[in-house]
Order: C-alpha cells, then structure tokens, then sequence
C-alpha cells in the first residue's frame, strides 16, 4: 500500500500514512497544519537523500526536502541538495571509541550521526536516566494526558542493536579523566573513550526559597517528575506553578484539564516576559484564565508554607495559597559541573568552537549543557542539529556550527506563537506596527530592516519573518506602501 507524506508545517515532522495523523507526534500541531509533501527528484551529481537548508546550513536526510527547516523554519525552497563530494568529505574513517555522555535528543543525534558517517567506530550512549532516549518536550502532553509513556519513546530499542549503538541506561558519569580518556561512573566498570561527546542536557533551577526542600515540591525536567507530578494531580487538589514562561504556563495548562486547582505566580507583571510585551502577555493571560488557571502576576514568593509536605505558598504581601503540590518552573541551568572538574572551559555553558569542540580537541559538546558564541539555546532543535554536528566530528567530519536566531516557535495554552528579535522597543528609533484583531501580529523596524516580530494565534508568516531578519534584507519598499500591520504583512508575504 503506497504511503503518502505529510509534513507538519510548525516542526518540520514528516508523517507517512495514507492519511493525515490526528496530531503530529512532536509538537502536538493539529492535523490541519499538516501540507502533503510531495517526492522531489534530486539533480544530476548530487546525492540522494540529503538537503542542506541554504540559511542555516541543517542537513535533513530524507527523500524530499522537508516543507520546512526543523532547525531555522524556512521553506523546502530553501533546500538545495548536497554535492556528493560534500558527502564524501563527510565520511570519516574513524575506528575507534566514540561516547556520548547523555541520552536526550542531543546525545541521541550525536550517536546517531557518528554512526552514519563512521560506520566501524564503536559508539556507547550513556545515560543516568532509566528510559531509552524520549521526546521530552513532550512531557507536558503526557502530563495532560494527550499521550501516553508509550508514545514518548524516539525510537524503540531495537533501533539500537540496528544501529549498533551500544545504549547504557542508569550509567551516571561521576568523572571524566582526559590524560586516561576514561569516564567513570557511578555504579558501572569505567569506559575508555577515543573522542568523547559532553551532552548531559540542563537542570532546573530552584531559587533559594524557604522550603523548596519539602516533599511534593517537584520541577518538572524527567519521565519521573511527571511521574510523580501525576501521581499528586488527583481532581481538587491544589497546585502552586511557580514561573509564568513556557513550561509553568504548558504544566499549568495540563493540570488543569486534569481538574486540579491551579494557581500560577509570575514574578513579572505578565506571561512569557522573555518572549513577549505586556499586551500579549495580557492576551495570553486572558486564555489562560479561560483554561481555568488563576493567575497571581507580578508577586513576589517569600517562603513555601509546611511541616514535612508543602502546604501552601506564602507571598510577600503575606496572602497564603494553599497548596498540596508546587511546581517549580523557572529556568534551567547547564549540567557543566563534569566539564568544570576536568579542566575544560566553562562558562555560563561549557564552552565550544565553531565545530562544537571544547577546550579539549577530543571532546566535543551540544545541547542544553554547551555555550556557543556566548549563547545557551536551552530548545529542542538547537540541541538535535548541535548534536547532530558534534556526533560527525567527533566521528572525524569538519561541519561547522554557525549559530542560529534565537526564535521561538510554540504552542502555548493551545495557541500558536512565535517570537522573534526585539520584542520590547524602548526608545522612538523604533518603527512598530501592532495590530490586535482575530490573531495579534507586531512587526518592529529599525532603518528599515524588521528587527523583530511576535505572531499570535497564525504564524504562517514565521518563516518568511525569519528569513526577512537572517538576510537583514532592506525593507524600506515595503515600509513606503504601508500604513499599517495588516498592509505589512501582507507586504512581508510578498516578499518572500
Ligand atoms: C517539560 C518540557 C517541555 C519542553 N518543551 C519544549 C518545547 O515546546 N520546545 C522546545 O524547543 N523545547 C522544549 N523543551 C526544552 C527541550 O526539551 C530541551 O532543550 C532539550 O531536550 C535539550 O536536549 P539535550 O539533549 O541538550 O538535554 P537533555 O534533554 O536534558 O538530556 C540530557 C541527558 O543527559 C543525562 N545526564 C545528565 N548528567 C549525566 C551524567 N552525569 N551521566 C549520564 N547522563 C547524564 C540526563 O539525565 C538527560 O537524560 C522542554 C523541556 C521540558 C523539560
């Protein structure tokens, strides 16, 4: 039976199947942002089967070019295939050792991509978790009982032994010794390593509140914390989100189609400050309390309330939430602390070059855990294509990680958004077109060239605002015919 594709316009996953599915698996996007992605030929001397976005240098493998970037959303125009001495150059002779330190999606891709190009080293993927690599951003669907445990998994283990990745799950590395190359661990025979691969991902952060150490206190990161969240989300229980960003506003959201009683505390006036202005914030806000979320914002928490359990959250104006479960949501940290001990640079993250290589030229880092040109991306498709890049050169490839914009492109609470750039202009230099309908679109300029944008509610223009930014194409034409965010957009589209 022929299967047809199908391309999820928000992530860029191919579906294939004679229909559409429900939802797409990754990013929850509805059936109705899925467009059939039709079979392209590849040109004479190029190689069949890998792409290279032309804006920001991803390499997807597949038949076709995907619909979109997974990486920097642009269109599957933006695709050209890959010369095959590009993949030659590609292929490495590599023979000996390679281990990866961490088994989410950066690990993942790194074992992955070592395999392909270096198809006689030995490749080990460690990890402290107990479960095979999975979709972690996923985790709040799982929580709100969209999917299920089963569904989590990125593949399932027999794609292991396909592969001939060597898994080893419940393996924490305690030290890594670079003049032995050897990692060892807490309750395994220490491994020798020929090139290494630091991706030990991130840790949620736990401000220095009275209390935090109390039981049902929970962050949410692992299988096991939703786990446990699960397990104290009974319907009338009371539950305290601490952080108004994507991941408190995502938890708060599946807690509450569960029926708990959800109160949320934001520190910041309104939701998403790092992403988005007050009147969107405000917007968004209003569909929060339609889900049923109270909304406490702009307070401050002076302690966690309780004799062994948490009972409740205690503000600085005094007034107590009760609670019988918190969850802290307020940023994560890089787990660089096996980095710092062995002597290689680090910083905020540990710090990596253009080919992902730490300070060690046999140790190569991605993800969550590593820092590039002063930036942590701390999301799931920076930490899959670094992965994928630090996987072929610690495998002996040369590819180059250029850095990517710095956009989001979610759901939240529901709602498609996506944020760009400057989203809080500060001085009259700014040109900034706004316009609050059906769906809330602000598009800044500065000398012409768009310097940031927030779409809410349709984001089919995100690419083309991506790609508007990235090539600081001038916009002064379309400035000149427009007098409003309706005319603006509909310029941009053209455009492009
Ligand atoms: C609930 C949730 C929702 C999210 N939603 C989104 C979203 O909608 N969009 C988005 O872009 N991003 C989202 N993210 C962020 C995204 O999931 C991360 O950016 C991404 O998973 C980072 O991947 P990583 O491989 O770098 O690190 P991680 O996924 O953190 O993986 C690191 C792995 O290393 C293991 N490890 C750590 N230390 C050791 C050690 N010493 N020894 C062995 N193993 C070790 C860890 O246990 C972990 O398994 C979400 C995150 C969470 C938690």
């Amino acid at each position: 039976m022929a299967n047809e594709r199908w391309c999820c316009r928000v992530c860029g996953y191919i579906h294939l199947g004679e229909s559409l599915p429900d939802c797409c698996p990754v990013c929850g996007a509805k059936a109705d942002l899925f467009e059939p992605s039709a079979p392209l030929s590849n040109p004479a001397g190029s190689v069949p089967g890998r792409w290279r976005c032309i804006n920001c240098d991803f390499i997807h493998d597949g038949e076709v070019p995907p619909a979109c970037c997974t990486v920097c959303g642009a269109g599957k125009e933006q695709f050209e295939p890959v010369a095959e001495q590009e993949k030659d150059s590609g292929k490495a002779t590599m023979t000996g050792d390679i281990v990866v330190i961490g088994g989410g999606i950066a690990g993942l891709s790194a074992a992955e991509a070592a395999r392909r190009i270096a198809p006689d080293a030995s490749i080990t993927l460690v990890c402290q978790e107990d479960d095979l690599p999975y979709y972690r951003l996923n985790l709040t669907r799982y929580l709100a009982g969209e999917i299920t445990a089963s569904d989590l998994p990125v593949h399932p283990e027999s794609w292991y032994a396909e592969q001939r990745i060597t898994m080893l799950n419940g393996a924490e590395v305690t030290t890594i010794d670079r003049s032995a190359r050897l990692v060892a661990f807490k309750s395994h025979p220490a491994q020798s390593y020929d090139r290494l691969v630091l991706a030990m991902g991130a840790h949620p952060s736990i401000p220095p509140l009275p209390g935090a150490e109390l039981e049902n206190v929970a962050t949410l990161r692992t299988c096991r914390d939703a786990e446990m969240i699960l397990q104290q989300s009974r319907p009338g229980a009371g539950c305290v989100i601490i952080g108004g960003g994507v991941l408190g506003l995502e938890a708060a959201a599946a807690l509450a189609r569960r029926d708990v009683r959800v109160t949320l505390v934001e520190g910041v006036d309104w939701l998403l400050p790092r992403q988005l202005n007050r009147a969107v914030g405000e917007r968004l806000a209003a569909v929060a309390r339609g889900l049923g979320i109270n909304l406490v914002c702009g307070a401050r928490i002076r302690e966690l309330a309780g004799m062994q359990a948490v009972q409740g959250v205690v503000l600085e104006s005094g007034e107590t939430i009760p609670a019988d479960l918190v969850i802290i949501a307020a940023g994560v940290r890089s787990n660089s602390y096996l980095a710092r001990m062995a002597g290689l640079d680090v910083n905020n993250g540990v710090v990596v070059d253009q080919h992902l290589r730490t300070s060690d030229p046999g140790i190569f880092a991605a993800g969550d855990l590593s820092e590039h040109q002063g930036t942590l991306y701390g999301t799931w498709a920076p930490a899959q294509y670094q992965g994928t890049i630090a996987g072929m050169n610690a495998a002996g490839g040369d590819a180059v990680f250029g850095g990517i914009p710095r956009s989001n492109s979610i759901k939240v609470l529901g709602v498609d958004l996506f944020s760009i750039g400057l989203v809080h202009p500060d001085d009259a230099s700014y040109l900034v077109f706004e316009d609050d309908g059906d769906t809330f679109q602000q598009f800044v300029f500065r000398d012409s060239h768009l310097v940031g944008a927030v779409l809410l509610g349709d984001i089919s223009l995100a690419a083309a605002v991506k790609k508007l930014m990235e090539t600081n194409a001038s916009c002064a034409e379309l400035l000149a015919g427009a007098s409003d965010a309706r005319e603006i957009r509909a310029g941009i589209a053209g455009m492009v």
